[in-house]
């Protein structure tokens, strides 16, 4: 089994949903991720909080076997989004972002963490994402994140981390942005040329499509009943997938696919409950059972 960093936002959510406002619930990408993949591998988190961080927040992170050394703790407050989904929880608005100690966040990548074969980039400035890979060993496979605030602000930079990444991560709107082209497929195809391997395009509650040399896979979302509260929802299928990639240390066809598939698990329970909740009580029997879920949805 191997190692695996993640790097991006640790947070306080406020979360306006169905007519109720969860306020300063813990959230960020990095601690969606890092609770993901740590029901796969051992995960070393990179970020940044302020001095209001809660301990109990850090025990929970580490009760799950998370290394917070690289997580810093600066003077001020901690990284706060706050946003509001529309009725059927499709869309959402945001409606304030206090970046705090994330404005001034510069990764450290602890040494004993520089060795790392699994890296996630989770969704920051794409120069930030270049200046941790600088400072790691050899890194056998890299993930990055993004979204339409670096495409829009940061597009050069974006370009040149794609040429030292093996997968990029993105929703359908993002990949369209990036690429100019209406069509995923031509999308995809372009996204590759600048240079990941693997670009895989998030359809939300449609699922996630994988592009990989000629091959193409298609995995639906889990039809749900009860969908809480998206967030995070990309954050935790990302996170799981590099989990479980370095569980197996193997990332070829079928271990990619079985990847993909348990990050489609663990985002279904993401979405089940407000904050980082279900995502936290979900047990390896839980996780399991739903994997089975997924192969008899796809299964004819
Ligand atoms: P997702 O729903 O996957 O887009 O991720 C939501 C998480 O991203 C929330 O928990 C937020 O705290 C975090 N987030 C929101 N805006 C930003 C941003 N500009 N940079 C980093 N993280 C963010």
């Amino acid at each position: 089994m191997a190692s695996t960093l993640i790097v991006g936002s640790v947070a306080f959510d406020t979360l306006h949903i169905a007519g109720t406002c969860h306020s300063k619930v813990l959230g960020g990408a990095a601690t969606y991720a890092s609770l993901a993949a740590a029901h796969f591998a051992p995960v070393q988190l990179v970020g940044v909080v302020g001095r209001d961080f809660p301990d109990s927040a850090t025990q929970m992170l580490r009760a799950r076997g998370i290394d917070l050394a690289g997580l810093e703790v600066a003077d001020g407050e901690t990284f706060h989004w706050e946003g509001r989904y529309s009725e059927d929880l499709s869309s959402r608005e945001t409606l304030r972002t206090d970046l705090n100690v994330f404005a001034d966040f510069k990764p450290k990548i602890p040494k004993a963490f520089q060795k790392a074969e699994f890296v996630m980039l989770g969704n920051i400035d794409p120069t930030l994402q270049m200046d941790v890979l600088d400072q790691m060993s050899k890194p056998s496979f890299v993930l990055a994140d993004t979204m339409n605030l670096w495409i829009d602000i940061r597009h050069a930079e974006l370009i040149k981390l794609c040429s030292r990444i093996d997968m990029l991560v993105l929703n359908d709107e993002e990949a369209r942005q990036l690429t100019d082209q209406k069509n995923l497929v031509r999308a995809a195809r372009a996204l590759r040329e600048l240079g990941p391997k693997y670009v895989i395009i998030k359809k939300g509650e449609h699922g996630a499509l994988l592009f990989h040399g000629n091959d193409v896979f298609a995995l639906p979302a889990l039809p749900l009943e009860n969908v809480v509260d998206p967030t995070g929802a990309g954050d935790t299928f990302a996170g799981a997938l590099i989990g479980c990639l370095a569980r197996a240390n193997d990332v070829s066809g079928p271990s990619m696919r079985r990847a993909i598939v348990y990050g489609s698990v663990l985002a279904s329970f993401c979405v089940e409950g407000i904050s980082l909740q279900r995502l936290h009580e979900a047990s390896p029997a839980d996780v399991n059972a739903r994997f089975e879920q997924f192969r008899k949805l796809t299964n004819f």
